[in-house]
């Protein structure tokens, strides 16, 4: 694999964030409930976002992208325990994070459209042990049930051919998203190859589910096209395609979709088999260690809080939202 991998160092801030502050009450409208006490969950939401990228399931796994139908399950277990909640990257994209107070969002990504990410029975049930079962089983067993919600970034002839899996994960509520034509490597294509791959990409998704949206992208390997900007928005023979959001490979968590972001280069988090450097359980044991490093939702989807204390500000665009305590 020949992924573009950043070096694995976090934006990491100020540890010693403990807030004590008291937070100034916030007056409600008579007839709504009072919004959450952001100090009394330590929101944060200008902290870091985990987007992990998932490939291939397997009994067997062989690459170091793959892992078993067990290892999978437990890490999503692990996940909602420690109070992630999974968002979509349309979602972190567009800012519209709807999590409940105290917990953190997750990004799950999937690439390559592979038959073990979706997979039916000739019954038209989902095989249990493919990626979108598990997460639908791991997500239900949760108290309260979670939203099982993630983002898919397919091929053409996505999941061996089976024209059901597009609607299907569309009807469901989960994204589909960019991932070219022929998982091209776009750094060796010129101007018009690029645009063929994304274009030809984004007109079987839309023939598979009329009306939808395709919004963000993962770059095949990570590797960007020469002109960058070819990866966001582009035409080819009468069609045009525009991305919110373009995704890297490598290797550490993305920024909070409300402070600086370069939406053109987001980074995620690889899960696969074993321990490597940088990869989702590294991640999750640092970002437990450190809790004031990571996003935690504020409960309310029309404010950005944070704490006072840790000297950063939203981005100007979200400055209308900004709720510092
Ligand atoms: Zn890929």
């Amino acid at each position: 694999m020949t992924g573009l991998v950043c070096a694995g160092v976090a934006a990491c801030g100020d540890s010693a964030n403990t807030t004590t502050a008291v937070v100034e009450s916030v007056a409600a409208a008579p007839s709504t409930p009072a919004p959450p006490d952001p100090a009394a969950v330590a929101a944060n939401e200008l902290g870091v976002v985990p987007v992990l990228m998932y490939h291939q399931l397997s009994p067997h796994p062989a690459g170091d992208y793959d892992q078993t139908p067990e290892e999978f399950r437990a890490e999503l277990e692990r996940l909602f325990r420690e109070g992630y909640r999974p968002i979509t990257m349309a979602q972190y994209g567009s800012g519209e994070i709807d999590l409940p107070a105290g917990t953190h969002p997750v990004v799950l990504t999937f690439d390559d459209s592979t038959g073990s990410q979706v997979r039916f029975g000739d019954d038209g049930i989902l095989a249990p042990d493919c990626a979108v079962a598990i997460l639908q089983d791991v997500a239900a067993a949760q108290t309260p049930a979670v939203a099982p919600r993630a983002t898919f970034y397919v091929n053409n002839d996505p999941f061996a051919g089976d024209g059901r899996a597009l609607p299907w994960l569309a009807a469901h509520g989960y994204e589909i998203g960019a991932h070219t034509a022929d998982h091209s490597n776009l750094g060796q294509l010129n101007a018009d190859g690029v645009q063929r791959e994304l274009v030809q990409n984004v007109r079987a998704i839309t023939a598979a589910v009329p009306g939808i949206d395709v919004r963000t992208m993962a770059l095949p390997l990570g590797v960007f096209p020469s002109d960058h900007a070819l990866a966001a928005a582009g035409t080819w023979e009468g069609t045009a395609y525009r991305f919110d959001t373009v995704l890297l490979v490598g290797a550490n968590p993305a920024p909070s979709p409300y402070g600086p972001v370069d939406h053109g280069a987001v980074p995620r988090i690889r899960s696969g088999r074993g321990e490597v450097p940088f990869d989702s359980a590294y991640w999750l044991d640092r970002l437990a260690a450190d809790p004031a490093q990571r996003y935690t939702a504020d409960g309310d989807p029309a404010r950005i809080s944070y704490p006072r204390a840790g000297g950063a500000d939203p981005d100007p665009r979200w400055a209308s939202r900004a709720n510092p305590y």
